[in-house]
């Protein structure tokens, strides 16, 4: 599909207004398709953080949003969910644009996520505190629950506008403000969905967005003892960072890290659904999601019927323009990113796993002049291997044999993450008892990365810290404070804690 032709400059939103770094230089933003420039961004600094950081502590401490009750700030959430979905379409089209998502799946998932800002509106006034029951008959006493404060937001460019969503709505719901960095690949949606903050009338300085590198713009936001919680979503290492210079002040700290999800097929799966969910759980959005299901762990008495399935399925998928409707597996979003996941075929390669598909990029006419990658399928994996075992973030899997549901379940779990995993079988027990022994965030038994705003998302082990989405997600965004009152007036031992 045609593109429009030229650059388009883009603005920060600082304040209530659309501003320039501070620096004055910019960045620019890459169509993954067509590998060539289409933005520019505002390159900003300290100076930009401290700025920002700076609107969203007034509008916290004094501003407007601090007069507002509750049901108040249900109803901006609530409009905000109306013009997103008034605007899905444009802000699709933008996601396709700057991170090379399948427009298919974004016409979807733009129309879908209203409704994080839907529920947590709900609950922005039914935020209750609690009176526990006390032992000293001479006090009353209660609990409430208050806003953290400021919420710095860092997102990652898989999914930008949807994993900023999970922390927007709960985050404004609690009555928190925000400074928000989108990754610096894919900053753009997050900028065009400013335009409706400001058009939903949330008052100043409420939202922030500043553009910038995870070194300079992530570093000064993490060391800043302005902002009181970093809500992240990236890789480990950066997540580690974080998580070691939040200690200044002590931030609250949520961490949604990376994975190394395993789909276990047991023999009495539905094959031909089985195929279709691994199918999904690794080639939708070309593998750059965290939830990817990159292990596959199949029995051993189905292995070579399973992998014969499922290569005939995936030789199917259609590559290239991901403007198209028809498209399935689309270009990797950047470029680093296609060298990387390079690198990794060729090391699992050399580690001495099998090429059963792909494992090179894509040479297809219709794939142009983007970064495409074969979808790669590893046979003979050994779960020690480093392709086993490491993060690729990309259309690569490694499918790995068992021989008992123990084995099978031993091999899920031997690995440092725990974000997800897939179950397939059509024996219930076995699917309750898959849910309980896989030590993961996510179960998915007979279906395959499924999110829901009603269901807590997160991690075990290095996949992170915390949840997003249901209801405990708000709990994230407030301090509980404890309210003492005495009916007695006398104070019996005033040396002496009672
Ligand atoms: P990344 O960690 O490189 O970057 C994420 C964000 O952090 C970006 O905005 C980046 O600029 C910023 N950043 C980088 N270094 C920083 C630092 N030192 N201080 C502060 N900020 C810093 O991750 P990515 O490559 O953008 O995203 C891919 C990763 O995200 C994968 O590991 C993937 O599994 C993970 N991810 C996790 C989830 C989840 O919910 N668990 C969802 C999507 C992606």
């Amino acid at each position: 599909m045609a593109r429009p032709e030229g650059i388009t400059d883009f603005l920060c939103f600082i304040d209530g207004e659309w501003v320039a770094a501070q620096s004055g230089e910019t960045f620019e933003s890459h169509d993954p398709f067509t590998a060539k420039v289409w933005a520019r961004m505002p390159k900003c600094d300290a100076r930009d953080v401290d700025r920002a950081v700076s609107a969203a502590r007034r509008a916290f401490d004094t501003g407007e949003w601090s007069t507002l009750n509750a049901t108040q700030r249900g109803h901006l959430l609530r409009r905000l969910g109306d013009l997103i979905a008034r605007d899905a379409d444009r802000l699709a089209t933008t996601e396709v644009r700057d991170n090379g998502k399948l427009i298919a799946e974004m016409r979807g998932q733009v129309g879908y996520i209203p409704q994080w800002f839907y529920y947590f509106a709900g609950m922005a006034d039914k935020i209750e505190g609690g009176v526990p029951p006390i032992d000293k008959p001479d006090m009353f006493t209660y609990t409430r629950h208050e806003p953290v404060g400021v919420v710095a937001a860092i997102t990652p460019w898989n999914s930008p506008l949807l994993l900023l969503t999970w922390k927007m709505a709960p985050a404004l719901a609690a009555g928190c403000t925000m400074v928000i960095k989108p990754s610096e690949f894919t900053s753009a949606s997050t900028l065009e969905l400013m335009r409706l903050v400001e058009e939903a009338g949330f008052p100043k300085g409420v939202v922030n967005v500043i553009t910038g590198f995870g070194q300079d713009v992530g570093e000064a936001i993490s060391t800043h003892n302005g902002i009181d919680k970093i809500a992240f979503t990236g890789g480990e290492v950066s997540g580690r960072r974080i998580a070691q210079q939040a200690t200044g002040n002590f931030k609250r700290l949520t961490l949604e890290l990376g994975g190394k999800s395993a789909q276990l097929v047991f023999a009495d799966a539905v094959l031909d659904n089985a195929v279709k969910g691994v199918v999904s759980g690794i080639f939708a959005a070309t593998g750059q999601t965290c939830i990817a299901g990159s292990r596959l762990l199949v029995h051993e008495t189905i292995h070579d019927q399973f992998l014969e399935k499922f290569l005939d399925l995936a030789r199917t998928a259609r590559m290239g323009d991901p403007m198209e409707m028809s498209t399935q597996v689309g270009p990797v979003t950047t470029q680093p990113q296609f060298q990387r996941v390079l690198s990794m075929i060729d090391m699992a390669k050399s580690d001495g796993a099998t090429v059963a598909m792909g494992g090179k990029p894509a040479d297809r006419p219709e794939c142009g002049d983007g970064w495409f990658i074969e979808p790669t399928v590893f046979s003979g994996v050994r779960n020690e291997m480093r392709i086993a075992q490491e993060e690729v973030f990309g259309p690569v899997l490694s499918v790995i044999k068992f021989s008992d549901d123990e084995e099978a379940y031993h091999i899920a779990n031997d690995t440092p993450y725990g974000l997800a995993a897939g179950v397939w079988t059509s024996d219930m027990g076995r699917a309750f008892t898959a849910a309980k022994r896989l030590r993961a965030g996510t179960v998915w038994t007979n279906t395959y990365r499924a999110v829901s705003y009603m269901m807590p998302f997160g991690g075990f082990k290095n996949s992170g810290i915390g949840r997003e989405s249901g209801q405990d997600a708000i709990y994230d965004f407030l301090e509980t404070k404890s309210v003492w009152l005495a009916f007695n007036k006398d104070v019996p031992n005033p040396f002496v804690m009672r």
